[in-house]
This record gives C-alpha cells, structure tokens and sequence, in this order.
C-alpha cells in the first residue's frame, strides 16, 4: 500500500474502482494537478484487467474510426467524442509510452508483445506512484453518510469528503474479481436511472448428448455463427456446458434478444457447391466420408451436424441446406457472472456530458459501469479507457477551472 502526505492547497479526488477505467481517471487528474486518492475494495488493484491478458490482453481495435465507433452500437453517438480523443492510436502511444512494444494482429486487433497485462499493469502502477495519487486496497465503498463518501476498511469505518468523486466499479461479471454490481443500490437510492444488467459476450449453454463427449474441449473452426442481425467468423470451443469463445460472443447479444442461433458450417462454400459435392460422391461412402471429402467438413463440425441437425436428409440439396443453416438448440446464455462483460448500468440520461451524475453534482461516472456494451476486439478497454480519461479530465476542469 502507498500512501502520500496530502498536499494542503491542492483540491482532492477519489477514485473509487482500480480497473482501467479508475487507474485512467487517477492518471489524468493527477497529471493536472489534481491530489488523488484510488480506492480499492479488493486487496489488489486490476484483477480483472489481468484476468482479460490471460488470454492475451487486446487493448483496442486498429480500424478506422467509423468502424470502430459502430462496435459500441446505440452508444456510438455519446462515446464518440471520448474515443475521438482517446481512441485506438491514443492508447497505443500512451501502452508505448510506458514501455510496451505492441503488435497489430491481421484483424486489427492491438496486443502487447508480452501478451499478458502484468507488465503494463505495473508500469501504470509505477507512473501512479511517482504522480500524486495515493491508494487504499482493501477500502469498500458502502454509500454516502451525512454527504461523505462512507467506506469498510481494515481499520474500520472512513468517511472521506473530496472535492470530487470518479465511479468506477466495474460491470457485473466475475464478482470475485471485484466487479460485483453491488453498486447499483447504492446509486439507486440516489435517483440515478440504472439500466438492468445483462450479459454481453456470453457463451451459450447447451446440454450435449452423450454422442458429444469425445468433441468436449474441441476448436470449431472456419465456422459463421449468425443470432437476429449479429454475424461472426470467429470460432467456438465445445465445453462441457455448451459453446463459447469469440465467435459466439460476439453474436451472444442476438441470442440475448431472443433470435435463433445459427451456424453455417461451411462459409467459404455455397449450398450448391456443396450440394453438388455431395451429389456427385455418390452413396458408396458413409455419410461421415462424405461430409468429411464432399463438404469438406471437420470431425467437430461433422459432430455438431450430427447433434442438431438429425435426422439428416438424404437428399444432397437439403443435406446442404442443414449444413449452411443449422439451428443450434440450447438453453439460454450461460449465467451472467461468466460472461466477459456486461450490458446494463449507469444510464446515459443520468450523466451531463462530462459523465458527472445529473442527481449528485461532483460524482462521475466511467468505464463498465456505464450503460454501453461491445463485442470482444478490445472495444471494452477503448472505452473504458477513454471514458476514464474523461471523466478525469472533467473532473479536473471543475476543480481547476483556470486551467480551462
Ligand atoms: C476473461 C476476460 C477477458 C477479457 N479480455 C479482454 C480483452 O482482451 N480486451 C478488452 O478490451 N476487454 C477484455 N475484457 C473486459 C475488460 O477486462 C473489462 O471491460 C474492464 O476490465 C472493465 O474495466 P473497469 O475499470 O470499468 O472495471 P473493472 O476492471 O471491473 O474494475 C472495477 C474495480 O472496482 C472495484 N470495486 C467494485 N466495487 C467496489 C466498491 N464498492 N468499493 C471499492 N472498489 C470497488 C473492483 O474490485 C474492481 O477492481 C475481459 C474480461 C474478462 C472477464
């Protein structure tokens, strides 16, 4: 734990939340001059930021800002002035300037060399100490008592009063890494307009038959998944209680909203191509064969054919069809606490648009906790990131207005 002497003549600001979006918030308003205190419930900083470099941490999208913009969906009109500023270029020159060589995957996607996001976490960290920003783990925020910020603490109950506070407590997801939605009553009760949380990024869940056994931890890949008006490329992992990874994340929010979820087994072909194929090898050869030379299908593939789409037609027009449109049954997404994000939260019409909450003047508002949500491709930490950063920077203007 590090803490500083507090400069007299400076105004204070708490952060309460050390994910991204805090640690961002902390940055900015220390860089202008701000004396900040970070605040941390957990009994360390970032737990969930390392939990998403596990898989390698993708820090944001290469893409034009258009592209880009369109990830965040009916939120893309109010972030667009925060990832403007602090958009994909930004973050690569501030993830650099801390020491990270970085590299741009063939879809756009921005990872540092490392991977991981332990030694990004630590540079920011190191940058934070040699800035005035001071941090408290293991400080619960629990509410406000008679207008003070009211936390548990080891050593027991804190009230702080700062010039200026910064939320940011994360979605609702993997509660045990600190981002338990705990918050929502809190602002609740404060007449803040809160929109239900909802999982984002979900995997889906579906109870195999025993068929499916030997295919549980198998890639399918070269797939398109398709839910209502989302469609994907990326692939998907059978586990033991249904599909996930990116490409049925990334259609998850079609499943949330009650479409059908689809998949075409073979993108890269058309029904008459494969129809044909499968015409014209015949009989002779089992079905497995066929499906395997004819459509060109993998043993995966061929094993979800199998679960969702018998009894398979004979005929190669129809058997084709099943293989571009099969229908995946399932029983809803996996709970919300394993989804990799989250929907729902601070409503956008609750906020002015410095993200300072319109029922609590001098409290602002940033990262996952905000109503917005994206698929994965590093739009989750762009915004977060860049709604940090201004939230900060508000912030910052407000206590120091001279400084414009
Ligand atoms: C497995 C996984 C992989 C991911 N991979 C990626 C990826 O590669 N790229 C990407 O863009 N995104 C990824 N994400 C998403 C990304 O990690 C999150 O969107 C991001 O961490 C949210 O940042 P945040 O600062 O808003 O909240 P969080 O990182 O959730 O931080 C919120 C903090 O607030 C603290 N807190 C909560 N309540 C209180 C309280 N009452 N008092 C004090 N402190 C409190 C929490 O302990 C926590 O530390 C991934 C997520 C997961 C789960």
């Amino acid at each position: 734990m590090v803490t500083k002497p507090e400069a007299q003549h400076k105004p204070q600001a708490v952060v309460i939340g050390g994910g991204p979006a805090g640690l961002m918030a902390a940055e900015v308003l220390a860089d202008r001059g701000v004396s900040v205190l970070l605040a941390e419930a957990k009994p360390t900083l970032g737990r969930k930021f390392l939990m998403a470099g596990k898989s390698g941490l993708n820090l944001t999208k290469d893409e034009p800002l258009d592209t880009l913009m369109s990830a965040y969906d009916e939120a893309s009109d109010w972030l667009r002035p925060m990832v403007t500023e602090f958009g994909a270029p930004a973050i690569k020159d501030w993830a650099r300037d801390m020491g990270q060589d970085l590299f741009t995957g063939s879809t756009g996607r921005v990872f540092p060399d490392a991977m991981k996001a332990s030694p990004l976490l630590r540079a920011w960290l190191a940058r934070l100490d040699g800035m005035d920003v001071a941090r408290q783990v293991l400080w619960r925020w629990t509410g406000w008592q008679d207008g003070a910020l009211r936390f548990d603490t080891p050593a027991g109950r804190q009230l702080l009063r700062p010039d200026a506070t910064i939320l940011t407590l994360g979605g609702a997801s993997w509660a045990r890494l600190g981002s338990d939605g705990s918050w929502a009553t809190l602002l609740a009760e404060r007449g803040v307009d809160l929109a239900p949380f909802q999982p984002a990024n979900a995997a889906v869940s579906v109870s195999w038959s025993v068929h499916m056994q030997p295919q549980l931890g198998q890639p399918v890949k070269g797939v398109a998944f398709r839910a209502g008006r989302f469609a994907s490329r990326g692939e998907a992992v059978i586990s033991k209680r249904g599909l996930e990874g990116g490409g049925i994340y990334a259609v998850s929010r079609g499943v949330r909203e009650g479409a059908p979820l689809l998949v075409d087994l073979a993108p890269d072909q058309s029904e008459a191509q494969i129809a044909a194929r499968l015409g014209a090898a015949g009989t002779k050869a089992s079905l497995s064969n066929r499906l395997r030379k004819a459509a060109r299908l993998t043993p995966a593939q061929i094993a979800l054919l199998n679960e969702f789409g018998r009894p398979l037609p004979p005929d190669p027009a129809q058997l084709a069809h099943v293989i571009k449109h099969l229908r995946i049954a399932h029983a809803g997404l996996r709970p919300m606490d394993e989804a990799i994000s989250t929907a729902g939260g601070v409503a956008r019409t609750a906020l002015d648009d410095g993200l300072m909450l319109k029922a609590l003047p001098g409290v602002y508002c940033a990262g996952e906790m905000l109503d917005w949500e994206a698929p994965t491709g590093g739009y989750l930490l762009t915004a977060c990131l860049a709604t940090g950063r201004w939230a900060g920077l508000a912030a910052a203007r407000r206590l120091l207005p001279a400084q414009g």
